[in-house]
């Protein structure tokens, strides 16, 4: 007996036998026929049906019947039905096959029938179907023709992605025994045998076959790419979130620090006034703030230019960070005018700080003949009032230590 050494899972030479779909369907016909057959393997299909030619072998195992095979072989009633379908590049899977190059398995049913379907149809002709397949990722093909499950099985056991199959063909394969002339009697006992197969048996043999199994070759490759690129992602990621959470602090720093003196910002000024009066609120603790401005700023910068002005805060600055507690907050409000924010501080001892900051101002050497000075407002927080409250009772205390002679300070009365 011959066979088709490469039509897995309907059937294939491996490991030394005949194995898949058509071999279980022979072991069961030749076993209620009583005969005994010795299987001679070829490579290819094409050898198989040139050894029952040359009658090499009785029979072969599995084939479907055309006219050209008629003449030198006789067919058994059909035992298995397979579909037939094409495969082709997913974007051609409804294309119309008339004028396409195709592949076909040498000698195989399929080059006959579809050759008088398709006329204009250009044959490639070749010995398996993972050449064809081959082929036809590499484009020199437009599609294969041949049998459902034995493509199906490749495209998976090759990991062949980006080909699709499709049974535009509409049609199938009905497989017989086929056995070589003038063996009347064999062909006869076979047809019985064949008839007596159950439902039961065909439905056990199909099962067995066409829920295959896949070898879970596992290609480490793709996972040790997958593994790299995540890796370089995430190094990436964490190369970006530490530049943007170091650029944030910079931000940050930068919006909290005035950008000449180096002392707080207004903003920082505020949200620290913020915490300070939640602390106040909570533990009823007393909260003082001074508000100060530089008297006649505007001569300074005339007499002396816009430079020696700048250096003016700036040192006056330092004077004041000097001579402050850790828990004071210090910072400039805008142009030479500055907030000193102080917790656990009542009216009369934040009034005592003040007189000595003035002091300390007024008595400092800034290197010009002018001298410099400042008026100051003192407000202690009162519970329930905004920071707006508190900011504007000390700047109205300011106002009338300017309007009162400058370079002295004043107390905010509620
Ligand atoms: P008063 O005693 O009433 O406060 O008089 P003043 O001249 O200090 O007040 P005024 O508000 O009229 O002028 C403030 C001046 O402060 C005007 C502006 O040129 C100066 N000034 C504000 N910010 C800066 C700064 O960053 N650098 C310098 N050099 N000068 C500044
Ligand atoms: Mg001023
Ligand atoms: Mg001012």
């Amino acid at each position: 007996m011959c066979i088709n050494p490469a039509w897995y899972p309907y059937e294939s030479y491996s490991d030394g036998e005949h194995q898949g779909m058509i071999s279980d369907y022979l072991r069961l016909i030749m076993k209620n026929v009583g005969i005994r057959y010795r299987l001679i393997p070829s490579t290819t299909w094409r050898e198989t049906l040139l050894m029952a030619k040359s009658g090499k072998c009785d029979l072969i195992a599995g084939a479907m019947q055309t006219v050209q095979r008629s003449s030198y072989l006789e067919f058994s009633k059909p035992y298995l039905s397979i579909p037939a379908v094409v495969a082709t590049k997913p974007q051609n899977s409804a294309m119309q096959l008339n004028d396409k190059r195709i592949g076909v398995i040498a000698r195989s049913a399929f080059h006959d029938i579809l050759s008088n379907r398709y006329p204009e149809a250009d044959f490639i002709i070749v010995d398996n179907y993972l050449d064809a397949l081959r082929m036809l990722k590499s484009g020199q093909i437009d599609a294969v023709a041949g049998a459902d499950a034995s493509l199906t099985y490749l495209l998976k056991e090759q990991q062949i992605s980006d080909i699709t199959i499709s049974d535009v063909l509409h049609d199938s394969w009905d497989i017989s025994v086929a056995v070589t002339k003038n063996q009347p009697y064999l062909l006869g006992i076979m047809n019985k045998s064949i008839e007596r197969i159950t439902p039961k048996e065909h439905e056990q043999i199909n099962n067995r076959w066409m829920t295959v199994e896949y070898k879970h070759t596992v290609d480490y490759r793709i996972i040790w790419w997958l593994l790299m690129a995540v890796g370089v992602v995430s190094v990436f990621a964490l190369y970006r979130y530490l530049r943007m959470s170091a650029y944030n602090k910079m931000l940050k720093r930068i919006a909290e620090k005035d950008a000449l003196t180096g002392i707080l910002s207004r903003h920082k000024l505020r949200s620290e006034l913020e915490g300070f009066i939640d602390l106040a609120d909570r533990h009823d603790w007393r909260l003082s703030l001074i508000f100060f401005d530089i008297d006649d700023f505007k001569l300074v910068n005339d007499q002396y230019g816009h430079a020696v002005g700048d250096r003016v805060l700036i040192e006056l600055s330092r004077l004041v960070v000097d001579g402050s507690r850790k828990t004071d907050r210090f910072g400039r409000w805008g142009g030479e005018e500055f907030l000193f924010l102080m917790l656990e501080t009542d009216l009369t001892s934040a009034h005592q700080i003040a007189e000595k900051i003035r002091q300390k101002i007024s008595e400092h050497n800034f290197s010009i003949s002018h001298l410099v000075t400042c008026s100051f407002g003192v407000a202690e927080y009162e519970k329930g009032e905004s920071i707006e409250q508190l900011v504007n009772r000390a700047d109205r205390a300011l106002y009338i230590s300017k309007q009162t002679g400058k370079n002295k300070v004043e107390d905010s009365l509620p």
